[in-house]
Order: C-alpha cells, then structure tokens, then sequence
C-alpha cells in the first residue's frame, strides 16, 4: 500500500509523528490569516485517508487527500483539500500529518472503570483451573471488587479511575461510558457515581457519561428488599449523577421482572435504561430491552435471531463486548447477525477487574473482526458512531461539520490497519474537543 510505505520509509516507529506547521506572522500569511470570528482553530493538512462516518459514502466514509479543521470544540471541513479555503488566523493551530490516515475518536460504550483492590491471583487461579465458584469461596471473585471499591475513599476511587481514563485516552478513546455497580449500599454507588463525574470534569481527561447500575454482582441476604430500595431511593440519589439505568440481567444474576422494576423506575426519574442482556444463557434481557426501548442492550452472546430482530425494530443499539467473550469462551457476539436484523452495532471494552482488564479500543475493533463476524469497516464505525449511538450522542462519533472535533492521527496511511495489526496501538495523535491532547506541539 503506497501510503503505508511512504510513511513507513526511515524505519523510526515515531518518523511518522504528525508536525506542527510553524507560523510567521506577518504580511506573508495566507490571504484571511488575521484574527476573523469565523477562522479555524485548529486545521489538520496532508491527511492520507480521512474516515468520516458519512452515512452517505460507502462504509466508514473515506476521503482521500484530505484536509480536517475545528473551530472551537465543532469540525467546519472535513473533505478533499481542494474544497478548504479557510480561512486561518494567526493563532489557528495547523498540524501536516504526512499522508497519516485520521479517524474519529473512539467512543468506549460500556466500562466498569471505577474499581479498587487487585484480583491478578484470582486470575491467575482461573487460568490454572480453579473455578469460580471456589474462588468465591475463598473470598474472590466481584464480592473481593465489592468489597474494596465500598471501602474506598472518594479521592481514591477518582485516583484510580482517572489513570485507567488518561490511558484510555491515549490510546484513541475521547469519550466513554462508566457505570457503578461495586458499592455495597447505596453511599457506596454514589461515590462510585461521584468519582465518574469527577474524573469526566478534569480538562485533560475523555468526556465521561455514567450509568447508575445498582443490579450487578450476585444477589445476596434479601433481594426483594435490595430491589425495593433501589427502586424507593437509589434511582431518585442516582439521578442526579448519571445518564442511564443498568441492570445484569442473567439466570445467575437478576430476573427480567427484577430488571424491568429497576428500569422502569429509572426511567420515572429520567435515567435511560441500558441492559446487560443475554451474556451467559438467554435469560431474556434481550426481549426486554426491546419491549421497555432501551438504549442498549448488551452482550448477547445467547441472544436468539428473533431476539435481536425485536432490538433492531425498537432501535435498541447492540453493543458488543468482544473482549470479555474472549475471556470467557461460549458463543461469538452476534456482530454479523445483528446486522442482518438491520440493528446498530457498537462495539466496546467492558473494561473491568474480573473478566477484561482492557482499555484499548483498536483491540476491540480487531476483536470485533475476528470474533464478531464485522468488516474492518463495519467494525470501525462500530466503534465510534455506534458507541456515540449506545450513549445517545448524536454530536459526535463522525467527523462532519457541526460535530465536535474529536479525531485521531494514524500512525500509518491505513484505517485498516486499526483492525489489521493486532494488539497494536495504531494512534500516534488524539485530538479531543478541537484541541490536540497533551499540548499544542508534536
Ligand atoms: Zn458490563
């Protein structure tokens, strides 16, 4: 491919950092270069590939020889270089990416971020052969999560989720979602709630949406009284914090009329449902994601053809966890069935202590290819637009004028080598908000 081998050309892995084009003020500028109400602020030139998302080309919206430029937080042009005449300004930021493709910044749709405590023995345990049910006797397992995470100080659950968020970002995911679900009462939920926003307000950190998720782990004591509180109290102190309702909905875990209690209260207080459906047996959260018109409905290992027909007729997203299907075997996500069906996919980390410590977005998008059954395109757009679609955010996910300018720099000429070259991290710039993360310089 020739752009790969122009940029490949010198052997250096970081020859292909993108340049800040230097700026002489002065009559020189190119004509509109002064100070104007309407000049970019930030322009990207020499872009080899520029993967869109415009519903309108082929899939994932490719232009070639292109140029990307922000005003603010919003994209003004994305297109040919041809078609951008400006204007700058002299303080517009303009970057010559070399022939680098660009794309979307990733949108992870479903993390568990907020932890504390370390369950690498467990872990290694499980791969030796031991089973869960006797690392749960031993005290292992979410319980050990639970019981970490509950005893956490606010500032140490912002500490710890915010080094996984920075990470995160780094590596090419500009927003993401973070749910609750480790706190062993409600307090214990909030703070995991509070810790999110946190973590979302720093400046240099990836937007933040959270997820109220008070039906998690297994149930323990009176589970009746657990889901009489939640719907009494926790969704009216959770409402404040979080955009969305969630609930595990599994034979091992939360019955479809203990969910569908949880989420309709949720929704009487303006949370949007979200679902953990049909990961482990086909428990019928898939059907009632559907029936209640969630946003999501996630995992579906188990979820049958009729399952997902009823979530793409009621425009439920499916999310994909392809990571945690890794680790845990069983059946593939249904990534090429729900597209039969005529449903979005997203595609997601699930970024959590038990099953999928993973914050790379790029390995999900490679997953999605070989476990999932998704085009390297359909994968992609997977996992912006999509994830953007799972969380309701219609502002970004594609790079369009009007959208926010949330975009990675390639460090090579091919989007597809996101999904080709696995395990690797293919970003060598992120820009989020219109502004280039980690300083204005290459
Ligand atoms: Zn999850």
């Amino acid at each position: 491919m020739a752009a790969r081998r122009h940029l490949e050309g010198g052997g250096g892995i970081r020859l292909r950092e993108p340049a800040v084009i230097p700026r002489a003020p002065g009559p020189s500028h190119p004509e509109g270069a002064t100070a104007s109400p309407t000049a970019a602020t930030l322009v990207l030139r020499g872009i080899g590939q520029l993967v869109t998302g415009d519903p309108r080309l082929p899939a994932p919206g490719v232009v070639t020889h292109a140029i990307l430029a922000a005003r603010g937080e919003r994209v003004v042009y994305a297109g040919p270089a041809s078609g951008f005449s400006g204007p700058v300004a002299a303080d517009t930021v303009e970057v010559d990416v070399r022939g680098a493709a660009v794309i979307p910044g990733f949108v992870d749709a479903h993390t568990h971020l907020v932890w504390l405590g370390d369950r690498a023995e467990e872990f290694a345990l499980r791969a030796g052969g031991v089973s869960y049910e006797e690392i749960a006797r031993r005290g292992g397992g979410i319980r050990a999560t639970v019981r970490a995470t509950s005893a956490g100080a606010l500032d140490d659950l912002v500490a710890a989720t915010r080094e996984r968020a920075l990470r995160m970002l780094c590596q090419g995911t500009t927003t993401l979602e973070v749910k609750s679900g480790y706190g062993d009462g409600l307090e214990a939920e909030l703070r995991q709630l509070r810790a999110a926003a946190a973590v979302g307000s720093a400046p240099d950190a990836p937007d933040v949406v959270a997820t109220y998720l008070p039906l998690h782990g297994p149930a323990e004591g009176d589970r009746s009284a657990h889901v009489d509180a939640v719907v009494r109290e926790g969704v009216a102190a959770a409402a404040p914090l979080a955009s969305f309702v969630d609930c595990f909905c599994d034979a091992q875990a939360w019955s479809v009329e203990e969910c569908e209690r949880v989420l309709r209260a949720g929704r009487a207080r303006g949370l949007r449902p979200k679902l953990h459906a049909d990961q482990r047996t086909r428990s019928g959260g898939a059907a009632l994601a559907a029936r209640l018109g969630a946003v999501s409905a996630d995992h579906l290992e188990h979820a049958s053809d009729a399952d997902l027909a009823a979530l793409a007729a009621a425009g439920v997203i499916g999310v994909l966890l392809p990571g945690a299907s890794l680790t845990l075997g069983g059946p593939p996500p249904p990534g090429r069935r729900l597209l039969a069906a005529g449903a979005t996919v997203a595609l997601a980390t699930d970024c959590n202590p038990g099953t999928c410590w993973c914050e790379r977005m790029a390995l999900m998008v490679s997953l999605g290819v070989a476990l999932a059954g998704l085009t390297p395109a359909q994968a992609l757009v997977a996992a912006t637009a999509g994830g953007a679609a799972a969380l309701g955010l219609a502002d970004r996910g594609r790079l369009l004028p009007g959208l926010r300018c949330d975009a990675l720099v390639l460090e090579t000429g091919s989007w597809l080598d996101v999904a080709y070259h696995l395990g690797a991290d293919p970003v060598a710039r992120v820009i989020a908000r219109g502004r280039l993360a980690g300083g204005g310089a290459a």
